[in-house]
């Protein structure tokens, strides 16, 4: 038997502050209660409304290190979509750049132009369950499930621009093929006209493209 104890507001909170967000031995060893104390405990709150269980909700998903999020999609490389796709598309965007730097100003002009309207939209973003009356096990897993939606909803986001600055990349690439194959048409045009005179222009543009 173990001796009846007095129960203040306070006791009586704390249990339905951290029930269903341990396992229930971890929290009779917490509260130092004993198996029916705890019962007791619990009982008492259900009998004043409280939502309360000593169930405990096993956490499903993992932090990611980069981002400090809880995911769902920690791959091999120990780091989630999100992240991945984030890394992916920012070495896209640096290519891009590269390429940008290889047109004429005017190219350059109509393409920031063109770009900027081509932002991709996002589908709205989830929104958190009410977990007003929800009990902790019932929290934790809800609080879970959004996480894990946000991280969804995150990923088909980036998939979508990884997807759009591909395009760009191509269709930049494209121009920058397009200027080079001119600028050999026009050398090959000059070196014909027979000038040795011309060489040091070639040299010169030759130098630029390298860069
Ligand atoms: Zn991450």
């Amino acid at each position: 038997m173990t001796k009846p104890r007095v129960w203040t507001t306070g006791d009586l909170k704390r249990v339905a502050e951290l029930a269903g967000t341990m396992p229930e031995r971890e929290l009779r060893r917490r509260l130092k209660l004993s198996r029916n104390q705890l019962k007791y405990a619990v009982n008492r709150l259900r009998s004043l409304g409280v939502a309360v269980t000593t169930r405990y909700y096993e956490p499903q998903l993992e932090t990611c290190p980069v981002c400090g999020c809880r995911r769902a999609t920690l791959g091999k490389d120990g780091i989630c979509e999100p992240c991945r796709l984030k890394r992916q598309l920012e070495e896209i965007e640096w290519r891009v750049s590269e390429l940008m730097a290889r047109l004429t100003p005017e190219q350059r002009a109509v393409y920031e132009k063109s770009e900027a309207q081509r932002e991709s939209r996002a589908d709205p973003m989830p929104k958190p369950r009410p977990t007003d009356g929800l009990d902790g096990y019932e929290r934790a897993k809800a609080s879970e499930e959004h996480d894990a939606a946000m991280e969804a909803w995150a990923a088909a986001y980036l998939k979508r621009r990884v997807k759009a600055a591909q395009k760009r990349k191509e269709r930049i690439q494209e121009k920058v093929n397009e200027n080079d194959r001119r600028r050999n048409v026009r050398q090959e045009g000059r070196e014909e006209a027979g000038g040795g005179h011309q060489g040091e222009g070639a040299r010169h543009e030759g130098h630029r493209r390298g860069a």
